[in-house]
């Protein structure tokens, strides 16, 4: 089956992808709606972001389970301390009240990112916000890598997620965007659960060995991914067996041959998340499909510099 929103990650002769990650992570507020017009405005089309389901059953579009302190402002406009209340706890009205504009420079986390612009009065979006973002008219070939997050806690609750799977399908299918959208995850059991309910929509698989170190201040992956020590050369085919369309690994774990062994298979090669000029280099040559960056505008500039397009067709 081909699907358009795959080939709208897919590479080809002179053409890789740039994916803005979290929006443009780098230069904004993570997951924000500014982030996310920004990527779009400087063609980028192409969206990753993360949903997890408040108290009330509303998508919203937050990395972590929970409200994440370095990054989340009180009314008081302090940075949360103690410990930090679950998403899944609150009501959307609640986490409503956090502002998520800037980052607190002395955390780790903070220190991750330092030309981040900072800013007042920005909110979680709810996943219907992007929704409505790209359905304008002018942002017709904007794709979504949409990553449903699994929480640990509730990881092996079958009625939890189709609960959760089923939520984001009802707000996808209401605004129409079914072909304009993967279904992402660290979470194989939760992407069968998609190909269950929307066998019209392609799964994104994401891996990550478990030997690399985490992403400091973010929820790891390795809670939720399959343990893949010792079939490393397998993944791919592990991926297609699955009914994956895309594999999307940490950039470290590709090597010339994973990406070619995955392309054989035909699936679409989008590696995670390449921010460093080196390693924007290294995923150049190894010619996967798609990079996806908190600095889109730095990869474009790589592909720039070397005359390799970002868009199919006329930029
Ligand atoms: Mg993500």
């Amino acid at each position: 089956m081909v699907f358009p929103q795959v080939e709208a990650f897919r590479g080809g002769e002179n053409l890789i992808r740039v994916v803005g990650h979290r929006g443009a992570r780098g230069v904004l507020p993570e997951n924000s709606m500014i982030g996310f017009d920004f990527s779009l405005s400087i063609n980028v089309p192409l969206l990753e972001f993360d949903v997890v389901l408040t108290a009330d059953d509303v998508p919203v579009i937050t990395h972590n389970h929970r409200l994440h302190a370095p990054s989340f402002r009180g009314a008081d406009g302090l940075f949360l301390t103690g410990e930090e209340p679950k998403v899944s706890s609150l009501t959307f009205e609640q986490i409503q009240q956090f502002d998520i504009g800037r980052l607190d420079g002395l955390s780790a986390y903070g220190q991750r990112f330092p030309d981040q612009a900072q800013l007042d009065g920005v909110r979680v979006p709810r996943l219907m916000d992007l929704l409505d973002l790209v359905s304008e008219p002018k942002y017709g070939d904007a794709y979504l890598m949409l990553e449903l997050k699994s929480d640990p806690d509730v990881v092996h609750d079958p009625l939890h997620r189709g609960n959760f799977v089923g939520r984001v399908l009802q707000e996808v299918r209401a605004k129409g965007l079914s072909s304009r959208a993967v279904l992402h995850s660290f979470d194989w059991k939760l992407l069968e659960e998609c190909q269950r309910q929307a066998p019209d929509m392609p799964s994104s698989y994401l891996t990550q060995f478990p030997d690399n170190a985490d992403d400091v201040g973010e929820d790891s992956s390795k809670a939720i991914c399959p343990d893949l020590r010792g079939r490393r050369d397998e993944i791919p085919n592990l991926v297609k067996q699955a009914g994956g369309s895309l594999w999307c690994p940490y950039y470290a774990d590709v090597t010339a041959e994973n990406v070619a062994y995955a392309k054989e298979l035909g699936l679409c090669v989008a590696v995670w998340t390449v921010n460093q000029h080196e390693e924007i280099g290294r995923m150049i040559d190894l010619r996967v499909d798609a990079i996806v960056s908190d600095y889109p505008g730095r990869v474009q500039r790589h592909l720039s510099d070397l005359g390799i397009s970002w868009r199919a067709g006329n930029q």
